[in-house]
């Protein structure tokens, strides 16, 4: 069993009829008679949906933030009332100050700056209609199986024969 009750999941694109793809779901119950679909997830009904281990991964508190900041800038019109230029220029300002603080050595300042520099981009992505984790997960998958060496402290792809 990969998870236990409590875990914060993120259930995939066509799971369960009933059920979004995304985040804020809880495995509530785990059922032990050896079905593939030993985990309940609820979505509000009175009937439990049942999910198997591959159409779930575990949340992290970053894929968390990601769903909260969306609702924040959603609550507040960022999203459909600003747009992608606006938040651009925010993200260039955000990237300044995060040189700054780099420059200054100011530890508070650098985790400030990244911090604001992600809220941004998760707005940027969602005014492009993509969510901030696929974007992530999509460069990770890309990345994972790069091979390269490090020269000067800049890394250095190995180009594909
Ligand atoms: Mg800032």
């Amino acid at each position: 069993m990969k998870f236990k009750v409590g875990d914060k999941v993120y259930v995939r694109a066509g799971a369960f009829n009933s059920l979004k793809e995304g985040v804020g779901y809880t495995i509530q119950k785990i059922r032990t008679d050896n079905s593939r679909y030993p985990y309940e997830i609820s979505d509000g009904s009175q009937y439990p949906c049942l999910l198997a281990e591959e159409e779930l991964s575990m949340v992290s508190d970053s894929f968390e933030y990601a769903a909260l900041i969306r609702q924040w800038a959603e609550d507040r019109n960022l999203i459909e009332g600003s747009d992608s230029f606006r938040q651009l220029a925010k993200l260039t300002e955000e990237v300044g100050e995060l040189a700054g603080a780099i420059a200054k050595g100011n530890k508070e300042g650098i985790k400030d700056g990244i911090g604001d520099a992600f809220v941004v981009l998760t707005i940027l992505a969602a005014q492009q209609g993509f969510s901030v984790e696929d974007c992530i997960a999509a460069a990770y998958n890309e990345i994972k199986d790069r091979k390269g060496r490090m020269v000067d402290g800049v890394f250095i792809k190995e180009e594909a024969s």
